[in-house]
């Protein structure tokens, strides 16, 4: 990339608001109004807080969400979150199958199509459940509110097998899907975060609009909020077609 990226932008990122979607036992993103107004000096001044967890909406996680010896976020370097990224569109096997999860075999099937996932990009992978968002019930399979809402939990996810394929032959620098977890909704062990967080790699949950991504040739911009020590955190997500 040299010099100032041309081409489309896109906004890979939901909204923060009373809407967004966290895990069913997390209090969601609250927006508290501090001051709006004209001051008695007689010019206008807004200013708000926010309180959230860290894992919700378009965030990244970091791997000690899942790895003792994981990095933390403010750990990850931007040089990593910067890169050419590739869409593995998977879409029409979840159509038919909310508990689908995408495995090494679609990972290859890609390749037969597109070439080889290069190294140091970032894959992105699109389940089409972004379309669902943020009606509850169908992007989590359920709109229960605490742990009763678990075991109905409904979506698709990547694979144990896909994770191992894609960390043990591809060097990449970062993955993300449009759903609520990496691993698929009826996980109870999180296997697929165990496996990417053990290599040290960073993912992205809730992400959106790659429908709008071509397959190969876009470069992925992804920002997490720096929090250090984080185990997570909010993302700014874009990508530019050149
Ligand atoms: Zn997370």
């Amino acid at each position: 990339m040299d010099g100032f990226p041309k081409g489309t932008i896109v906004d890979l990122t939901h909204e923060y608001s009373d809407q967004t979607i966290y895990w069913p036992t997390e209090q969601g993103f609250e927006l508290q109004e501090e001051f709006g107004g004209m001051t008695e000096k007689g010019y206008y001044y807004a200013a708000k807080k926010f309180t959230a967890p860290e894992h919700g909406g378009t965030h990244m996680d970091a791997p000690i969400h899942f790895a003792k010896d994981g990095k933390t976020v403010e750990q990850i370097s931007v040089e990593k979150l910067i890169a050419p990224c590739v869409v593995v569109d998977v879409s029409n096997q979840t159509r038919q199958n909310s508990d689908y999860q995408i495995t090494s075999q679609d990972f290859e099937d890609w390749e037969n199509k597109n070439g080889k996932i290069p190294d140091n990009c970032i894959v992105l992978l699109q389940t089409g459940w972004s379309q669902f968002w943020p009606d509850r019930q169908k992007y989590l399979g359920t709109s229960k509110i605490g742990p009763d809402a678990l075991p109905e939990l409904c979506f698709p996810g990547l694979h144990p097998n896909g994770a191992e394929w894609i960390t043990q032959n591809r060097k990449i620098n970062a993955i993300g899907i449009d759903t609520q977890s990496i691993d698929y909704g009826r996980s109870t062990y999180f296997e697929t975060h165990r496996i990417l967080a053990a290599t040290q790699l960073p993912f992205f949950e809730n992400i959106t609009n790659l429908e709008k991504l071509p397959p190969t040739g876009a470069i992925a911009i992804a920002l997490p909020m720096k929090i250090k020590n984080g185990s997570g955190a909010p993302l700014r997500l874009v990508a530019v077609i050149p």
